[in-house]
């Protein structure tokens, strides 16, 4: 009689996760590509323009390295590209093919302005690129040339529409900004509604040497959501969560989906899973701390169980949550361009 085998013992590898004390897993990577930009965001740079570091310091098999390693040695499951504006680093859509292979890795996405997209939409999906984000910050034209320092409304329309064509998902990111968009808040959420994308709504950062126009524009979302119920919109709880810092709601009776970003007013610290690199290698565990590490030498290196042990201390180091006091009073040493949101 055949004996059969008992079975193997499973050797497949245990998924690895970096978990802190309070709980939180790594399991997000925000990697910047690039701090040049084709857009000069007035609340994104500083008025003289953002000093660059050096624009591609880091080559795009740096860039795999640090992916590599984030996904396979730390078991981060989500990459979100951004710059700078990823899309006008020639090799971007290469760059993306190879990391969708990395086993593991469950979600690519970008954030974009959008302006190149009508054009590269196509190659980044067929890449491997599901999801977009695209930063809107006004229906205006002027407005938006104004807030853009020379940015093409049409241009940044059209590639939300290519997007919408293409993407698994997409979704508008919209900086609060009193006195410049807040009269266009119910546009937006019209907007959300015609296109069935979710519109996210994000309190402005102090970043950089930004401090007045900060205190001259900042809007809380709390704002936002008095207004919506003194219009008659009703928020409710949408249970679909990404992996990002967004609340999303859903306003009753439309297909207008909104998401909060409220890191200012209500930090979302205690659920915070994710890590950033800027394009000249440098570690930031948390985007409103001054705080960074220049991990460039290791990358250049390939020292892969420094590098990782780099990330994972980072990780492993930050505080339960942020001090909004401290942070206003130590603004960030970097342009947002320079970091990549
Ligand atoms: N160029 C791309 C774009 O425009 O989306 C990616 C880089 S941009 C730095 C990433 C995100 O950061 C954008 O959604 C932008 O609106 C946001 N951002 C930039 N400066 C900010 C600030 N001071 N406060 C809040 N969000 C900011």
């Amino acid at each position: 009689m055949a004996v059969s085998a008992p079975p193997l013992p499973n050797f497949a590898a245990a998924p690895v996760t970096v978990r802190d004390q309070f709980g939180r897993q790594l399991r997000y990577l925000r990697v910047s590509v690039t701090d040049l930009c084709n857009l000069s965001c007035q609340y994104c740079n500083p008025a003289k323009g953002c000093p660059q570091t050096h624009p591609h310091k880091l080559s795009w098999d740096d860039l795999y390295f640090v992916a590599d390693v984030a996904v396979r040695d730390l078991g981060v499951e989500a990459i979100r590209v951004t710059g700078g504006e990823p899309t006008v680093r020639p090799g971007l859509t290469e760059w993306i093919a190879s990391i969708s292979t990395l086993p593991g890795l469950r979600d690519i996405a970008m954030t974009t302005n959008g302006i190149l997209l009508g054009k590269l939409a196509q190659p980044l999906r067929e890449a491997g690129l599901r999801r977009v984000n695209v930063s809107l910050d006004s229906f205006d034209e002027e407005k938006f040339r104004t807030l853009t320092r020379g940015g093409s409304l049409a241009r940044c329309m059209e590639g939300i529409d290519r997007a919408c064509d293409l993407f698994d998902r997409v979704k508008i990111n919209c900086v609060l900004l009193r006195d410049v968009n807040s009269g266009e808040i119910e546009q937006f959420i019209r907007f959300s509604d015609e296109r069935g994308i979710e519109v996210r709504f994000i309190e402005l950062m102090p970043i950089f040497d930004q401090k007045e126009f900060f205190h001259r524009h900042f809007m809380s979302v709390d704002e936002v959501k008095s207004l919506m119920a003194a219009r008659g919109m009703h928020l409710e709880a949408d249970t679909a969560h990404g992996y990002g810092p967004a609340t999303s709601f859903r306003v009753a009776g439309s297909r207008a989906r909104v998401g909060f970003i409220s890191q200012m007013s209500d930090t979302k610290c205690l659920t915070c899973n994710k890590l950033r690199t800027t394009s000249d290698g440098s570690l930031k565990a948390c985007l409103l701390s001054p705080q960074e590490i220049d991990l460039s030498p290791l990358i250049a290196a390939r020292d892969r169980d420094a590098f990782a042990s780099a990330l994972r201390g980072s990780f492993l180091q930050r505080a339960e949550r942020y001090d909004l006091q401290q942070i206003l009073s130590q603004p960030v040493p970097r342009a947002m361009q320079a970091i990549g949101g």
